[in-house]
């Protein structure tokens, strides 16, 4: 049994990938931002699987919300192994010359400092613990740019593949893998214009948008003892793109 803190588990990805680790034996610590009943049906569906989950409403760009996430977990569900840091934001879509300020800045606050405050009380934890895995959730945008949508976003997850690298390196004698994972298109709320993920399909070699359980299996995998040599890797699963 181990225990895993999920960031942005109430829905999308997030909550597919609580669901899979539940059923490879995770109990969950899943936070979320502000919509209590998503984080609800997340956890009663994770609990339904015979494992246990708390739910803890924060924002991850504030490092006294991630101490009380962390700390929620240690207290009710046991000493924290795996961190997946997936809570994001686009921030404005559209050309990077009518991207307001503020929502740019919310962007980095959420996707790039909430990522390295979370993976930071993980490391301090862990290194108490003997050891344990973080897999970061990124974006195939990291590479691709999204020109003319969100150019300031992709830039946060080019960040996340860095902090990735490095944080792997630093931590490796410690016992703690780091490792990424890099969707494409997902089925989720996370888009602006919802039907986004059927427009794209055309532009996908795979011919479609992916699900977030397909994620789930390879945030699976780097979590699991299978992937005990990997870490500072960074795993596309965009369908080809
Ligand atoms: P989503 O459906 O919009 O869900 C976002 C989740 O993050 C929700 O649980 C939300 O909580 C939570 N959240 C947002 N801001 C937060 C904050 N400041 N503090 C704590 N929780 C916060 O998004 P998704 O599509 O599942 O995306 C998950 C991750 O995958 C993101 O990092 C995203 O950048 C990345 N990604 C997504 C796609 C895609 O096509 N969907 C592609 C590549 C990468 P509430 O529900 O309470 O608001």
């Amino acid at each position: 049994m181990k225990v895993t803190v999920i960031t942005g588990g109430s829905r999308g990805i997030g909550a597919a990938v609580a669901l899979r680790l539940a059923h490879d034996g995770h109990d969950i610590a899943l936070g979320y931002r502000s919509d209590e009943a998503a984080a609800g049906r997340a956890a009663e569906a994770v609990r339904a699987t015979g494992r246990r989950c708390v739910t803890v409403a924060l924002d991850t760009a504030d490092e006294h919300d991630v101490d009380r996430l962390f700390d929620t977990a240690a207290a009710e569900l046991g000493p924290v192994a795996g961190l997946v840091n997936n809570a994001g934001v686009s921030g404005p879509n559209g050309p990077l010359a009518e991207a307001d300020a503020d929502g740019m800045r919310r962007a980095i606050d959420v996707n790039v400092l909430g990522y390295l405050l979370c993976a930071r009380r993980a490391v301090r934890d862990m290194t108490a613990t003997g050891g344990g895995a973080i897999v970061n959730v990124s974006s195939a945008a990291a590479t691709l740019g999204s020109p003319g949508q969100y150019v300031h976003y992709a830039a946060t997850k080019a960040a996340v593949d860095a902090m990735t690298v490095g944080l792997a390196k630093e931590v490796a004698p410690l016992g703690i893998r780091v490792n990424c994972v890099a969707p494409g298109v997902i089925w989720t709320e996370f888009h602006e214009d919802p039907q986004r993920p059927a427009k794209l399909a055309d532009t996908i070699p795979l011919g479609r948008s992916g699900r977030p359980e397909e994620i789930g299996g390879a945030v699976s995998w780097l979590l699991s003892d299978d992937a005990s040599y990997a870490t500072g890797a960074v795993l596309r699963v965009a369908g080809g793109m």
